[in-house]
Parts: C-alpha cells; structure tokens; sequence
C-alpha cells in the first residue's frame, strides 16, 4: 500500500551529529571530485572528447567534473532512443511507473548528505539550502508518483442510458527536459521525473553549471530499474544543441525552467510546425520573478524584516522566489529598514564546501559581473546603505547589498538581479503598496507582512503573483503544500509540485460505447 505523501523532513544542523555527518559527506564528496562523467543514451554511457568543466564558484580552481557534451547526432541518437523506449514504457501502468520514482525516492534519501554535500561544491549551497533541495527533490518523486497513480485511474465523466462513457489520460510522447542551476537536484528532480512517470520518455540537457549533479539523478532513476531510453542524459553548449533539442520534429514538449530570455525564445520556436512534424508541441516554461514583500504600517516589524532580509539574501539571493524589492508603508520604514541592516550583518560569504557559511559565491562569472553592474546601477538610482561589494580573488562573492529610497519604476526594482540584492521603496498607503508591488511584468511570488484582515483579504485577490504569502518570506515553497510557479513574464505557472502538474505530459481521451 501507498503510504500518504508527507514532504521529507530537514535536517536539523544545531545537532552535532547531523554536522558529523555531513562534514563526512563533504570529504567523501571531494575525494570523488574531478572525474570525468557521460552522456547516457539508450543507458549506454558515452564519453566525448569534448568537456564541460564544471567548477567550484566559491574556488574555480577547484575541478568538480567533466561532462562529455553532447552534438547534434547524440541528440539524434538519443532522440530514436526515447522513441524505441516509450513503445514500452507507455504500457507500463501507473503504479508501476510510480514505484521506480519510490524507489528512486528511496535511494536518494539513502544518498542525501552525499547529494547535498555535491550541490554545496558545484551550486555552493549553504548546507541548510543544499540540504532543503535535496528533500524537495525526493518530494517530486514521491509526490508525482502519487499524483500519476490517481490519475491513472481517468476521471469521472457521465454515462447516459443506452451510453457508456469513459475518460483517461495517455503520455504524449518523447519530449526535452531543460532546467536551470539554481535548483540543481530539487528541479532537474522535478522536471524530468514529472513527464516520466505520467508515459513519456525525455531527452534531459542539463544546465552548463551543474552538470555533475544532473548525473547522479540520472545513477539514481537507473539503480531504481528505470528502463533504458526512458531518460537520456545530454549535457551541452546551448548554443549547439539547446535550438536542435526544442525543434527536432520528434519532440512533443518542452518542459523548462530558466530565464525569460531562454524560455521566450522556446516558446517561440516550439510554435513552428517543422516538416514531418505530426502534432503541436507543448511547452511548460517556468521563468523569472521581480519578488516584493510589503509592509503594512500595522505590521510585526521584526518579522517584517527577517522575512525580507531571509528571502532576499538565502542562497546568494538566487532563487526565482528570492525577495528583490521591499515595499514598506511610510509610517514604519526607516524602521523597518534599520532592522533589517542589523539582520543582515550574519549573511557573511563563504564556502560551504569547507564550512556551514551563510551565503556561498554565485554561480559564475556571467552573473557575478551581471549583478556587480547592477550594484552601480544601483548606486545611481538610490541610496547603498549595506554592502554593495564583491570579491573575484578566488571565487565569485557578492556581499549581501541593501538599496533604499529606489524608485519603483527604476532597473534595480523592475529587472531580474539574481543576487543578493534587494531595494527598499515607500508607499503612502495600503493601496500604494499593491500598486507598486503589482508593477513589473512578473508574477511569481510575493508575501505580506500586516496584522490588518481586511488587507490581507485584499491582497489575496489583487496582488498578482502566483505564490502569495502572509506573514512570512516568499521563499521556501514545499511540494505538495504550496504548488509553485507563476503568470505574466514568470511563465506559463505550471504549479510544479501540485496536483494538476502532470496534466501537462498527459492527453486526456474520451471513449464511447453505444450500449
Ligand atoms: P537560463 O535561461 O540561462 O538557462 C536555463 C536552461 O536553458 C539551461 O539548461 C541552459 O543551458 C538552457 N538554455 C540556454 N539557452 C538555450 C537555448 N537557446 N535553447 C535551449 N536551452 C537553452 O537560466 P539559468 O541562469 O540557468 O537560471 C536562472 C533563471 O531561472 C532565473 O531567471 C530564475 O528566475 C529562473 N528560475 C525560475 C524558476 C521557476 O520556477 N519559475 C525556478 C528556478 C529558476
């Protein structure tokens, strides 16, 4: 029997023997660094000579593993391969589906110090974020293996007399997995599992920066009996292969979560009609957000600005959830502002491959000098009043940075930072407040912080985004509790880890029989 889906506890590093623990995972970890990793097509592993080196950010000479890349002829490779193994793999009936992602479930929780341990090297995840990525990696396998053997079952339609009517679900076919590196086991986790269990085999390219840990989800589904060519494995250049991948005739869906600018550009290509081509392509496209708190004039202060300066600088502020714009209501926000200075002084920088750090470096040279150009921005447009700095000596640390006194409409408080950046602006009142917070063209997450019911019962309905949050950061969603993703240029709000995600690999059938 099922057991009822519950999300993976945490680990609790205040006990000694959970620090234990993971510092040995840590070392075990790095004695395995640098080794070179495949492709995997058809579950044969094929080494390139070409490498995609994938480096510590917090030590960039330090080598975490070289993934063989992937070219045009792999993909068509693995492409045939998907095609051959969901002849079979469509068959297999839900339940069955579902008990490889138990299993798979299973083994990660076996491995997870060891997974989390990898992602605080190749992410540079603080412990504790390394730690929550992983357990929201087991919840996708355990929660869609549920949710694809409820709907296993079709649903419920009407029979007339005279009339039997029946209503199911079938996979679409072989599709393209692309996720980012933010989430490096949780969403590489959640989005190939997700079309895989509900029929449909996939061709996995994984993000550039966190190649080596796409891997091990890739070892893990295999240990757990997933059969051959149900999952291909195509680290790569985007650029050579990302096009190829979202064209090819063959592929039914593209399942992505990243940028605006990426996942734009798949929408729109995935909308040509490509000769030989025998069905529309679907696509699932988790983008960017310009995440606001905001905060009443009666409101719990302290909580108000723990939530903001959590949200805003938890793993390097580089989370599509991470708080970038606080709006306070003018009678509290030289307050609220001096709080939230003195919160952020323990987001000190590290290395959380040698230490339990609060904030590790971001992820690569590209973002550090993204979010270094935005810190002048940011000096322009208002007042830096904590941090602003940054530290390229051995890896790529960005200290956490306040702005005040930002204007709503400028750059630093309409654009995408993602970094530990975050601006403060004022409001003359509740209704200000959600005019500014509803003000940029994402809708991902938000929260606010008010002790007033009847704003809250407003904000419910007017503050546009799809993870809204009271009292509390907009950080930290847990699947199966709060299904996350979001409208308007933050994507198509797919709600990953909710109960109508799998709908989106799945075509539902309505058959007849005149009684
Ligand atoms: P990115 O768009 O640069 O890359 C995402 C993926 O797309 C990578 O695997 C990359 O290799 C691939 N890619 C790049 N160009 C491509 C192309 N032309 N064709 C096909 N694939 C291509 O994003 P990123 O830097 O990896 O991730 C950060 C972004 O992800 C942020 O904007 C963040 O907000 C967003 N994000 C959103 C969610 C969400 O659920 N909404 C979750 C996490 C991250």
């Amino acid at each position: 029997m099922v057991l009822p889906y519950k999300h993976e506890p945490f680990t609790d590093f205040s006990d000694k023997q959970n620090r234990a623990d993971y510092e040995a995972a840590l070392k075990k970890v790095e004695s395995e660094l640098g080794q070179d990793y495949p492709l995997v097509i058809s579950g044969e592993k094929v080494y390139t000579d070409e490498k995609l080196t994938s480096v510590n950010p917090a030590n960039t000479k330090q080598v975490i593993g070289n993934a063989s890349m992937a070219t045009k002829e792999h993909v068509e490779k693995a492409m045939e391969a998907a095609k051959k193994a969901f002849k079979e793999w469509k068959k297999w009936t839900a339940e069955e589906r579902a008990e490889v992602l138990f299993k798979a479930a299973a083994i990660a929780r076996r491995r997870k110090h060891e997974i989390s341990a990898l992602m605080s090297y190749e992410a540079n995840k603080p412990w504790g974020q390394s730690d929550a990525d992983t357990a929201e990696g087991i919840d996708f396998m355990e929660y869609y293996g549920r949710q694809m053997i409820r709907l296993g079952q079709g649903r419920e339609i009407n029979d007339r007399p005279g009339e039997n009517n029946t209503y199911f679900y079938q996979p679409l076919g072989p599709g393209v997995v692309i996720p980012p590196w933010n989430f490096a086991f949780a969403i590489v986790t959640g989005t190939t599992v997700g079309p895989v269990v509900a029929g449909n085999p996939v061709l996995m390219k994984p993000s550039e920066n966190t190649p080596v840990i796409a891997y091990k989800l890739v070892e893990i589904l295999e240990e757990a009996g997933l059969p051959k060519g149900v999952v291909n494995f195509l680290p790569g250049d985007p650029a050579e292969i990302g096009d190829y991948l979202v064209d090819h005739k063959d592929t039914h869906f593209i399942n992505f979560t990243g940028s605006r600018a990426t996942g734009t550009r798949i929408y729109n290509r995935a909308s040509v009609v490509q000769e030989g081509q025998t069905h529309l392509k679907r696509v699932v496209a988790e983008m960017g957000g310009k995440d606001t708190i905001i905060v009443d004039n009666e409101a719990d202060l302290d909580l108000a600005a723990k939530s903001i300066v959590d949200s805003a600088f938890g793993f390097q502020g580089q989370k599509c959830s991470a708080c970038s714009r606080a709006i306070v209501h003018q009678d509290v926000y030289d307050e609220v502002l001096e709080k939230a200075l003195g919160k952020a002084k323990p987001y000190t920088v590290g290395n959380p491959g040698e230490e339990d750090v609060p904030m590790g470096a971001v992820a690569n040279r590209k973002q550090f000098d993204k979010i270094k150009d935005y810190i002048e921005i940011g000096k322009k447009e208002g007042e830096l009043v904590y941090g602003g700095t940054t530290d390229d000596s051995k890896g790529y640390h960005v200290h956490a940075t306040i702005f005040k006194d930002m204007d709503p409409e400028g750059r630093i408080m309409q654009e995408e930072i993602f970094g530990p950046v975050v601006g403060f602006a004022k409001a003359k009142d509740f209704d200000e407040l959600l005019d500014i917070a509803n003000n940029t063209d994402y809708a991902l997450t938000g929260a606010v912080i008010s002790k007033n019911r009847a704003h809250l019962n407003r904000a419910r309905h007017e503050f546009e985004v799809g993870n809204l949050y009271f009292n509390r950061g907009c950080t930290g969603s847990i699947v199966g509790y709060q299904p996350f993703g979001g409208f308007k240029m933050s994507g198509t709000d797919a709600k990953a880890g909710g109960p109508d995600y799998l709908l989106n690999f799945l075509a539902p059938k309505t058959v007849t029989e005149a009684w």
